[in-house]
């Protein structure tokens, strides 16, 4: 990689909202800017070289036309990023997978639908290698600049691998369950800096879950509060559909 390494943004099926956390880094992309180029980055700026070194690629697959672009994408980046949920494990785009898709392009597209193409919600390691991954919709910003630091400095990048339920503990916030609430940090990756159930509110899973989730224990918390599977994996369904039945349901006792 060159010395001032050359970055790249890209959006196949998202709203663009992580790239805008970049952009939001206010406080920090001055330095980001003195140590990086960015030479593509539609959000931001009008280059648009194709010469650059390190790929983010945010959004998740969902039709066959964005399929060259990606591996175009991956076939000039010595480094690709899947950026944020949609990219990482579909995200909100998985939510379609739960019904036909005719029906669903009917809904978005109505008589045009027919003009659109659509499949099944893929996130972008399905198609394509991807070197890292950054997690969350949006992603953090803290671990986006980790990942720049860790880029310049040549050393490996690592995600969390333990559940949202160490941080918010070490927090001392009071557990959702026992307000009656489901919460899905008992099996979603850290890293958010437990932002969800900090405010009251429950973890819904947006950082995906975690390599090597406790299933069968979050079928005990669910059990113990009176809950079922069907709450929890309503919930899951909301960013990890492409996973969420088939890890969970392929666990059940
Ligand atoms: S992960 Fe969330 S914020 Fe990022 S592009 Fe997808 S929907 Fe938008
Ligand atoms: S609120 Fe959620 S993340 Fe926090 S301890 Fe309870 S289950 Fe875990
Ligand atoms: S607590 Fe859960 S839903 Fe909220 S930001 Fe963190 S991972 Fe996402």
């Amino acid at each position: 990689m060159s010395a001032k390494p050359k970055l790249a943004f890209f959006s196949l099926a998202s709203c663009e909202g992580c790239q805008l956390q970049v952009i939001n880094c206010e406080d920090e992309l001055v330095a980001v800017l003195g140590a990086v180029d960015i030479v593509n980055f539609r959000e931001a700026i009008d280059d648009r070289r194709n010469d650059y070194d390190v790929a983010f690629v945010e959004g998740s697959l969902t039709r066959s036309e964005d399929e060259h672009e990606l591996k175009e994408i991956r076939e000039r980046a010595k480094f690709l990023v899947a950026f944020g949920a949609c990219a990482t494990i579909g995200g909100v785009n998985a939510m379609k997978n739960f019904r036909p898709l005719d029906q669903v392009r009917k809904y978005v597209y109505g008589d045009k639908a027919g003009v659109f193409s659509t499949y099944e919600t893929k996130p972008i390691d399905a198609l394509i290698k991807v070197d890292a991954k950054l997690h969350g919709c949006p992603i953090s910003k803290p671990e986006f600049l980790e990942l720049c630091k860790c880029l310049l400095a040549g050393k490996q990048f690592k995600v969390s691998n333990h559940p949202v339920c160490v941080p918010c503990k070490l927090a001392e916030n009071v557990c959702v369950y026992q307000k009656g609430m489901t919460c899905l940090g008992v099996v979603t990756r850290a890293g958010c800096d437990p932002m969800c159930p900090t405010f009251g509110n429950k973890c819904i899973g947006c950082r995906g879950l975690i390599d090597h989730p406790n299933v069968n224990a979050a079928f005990d918390v669910l059990e113990d509060a009176g809950l079922t599977l069907e709450d929890a994996l309503k919930d899951f369904r909301m960013f990890d559909g492409c996973a969420a039945n088939d890890r969970i349901k392929g666990a059940t006792k």
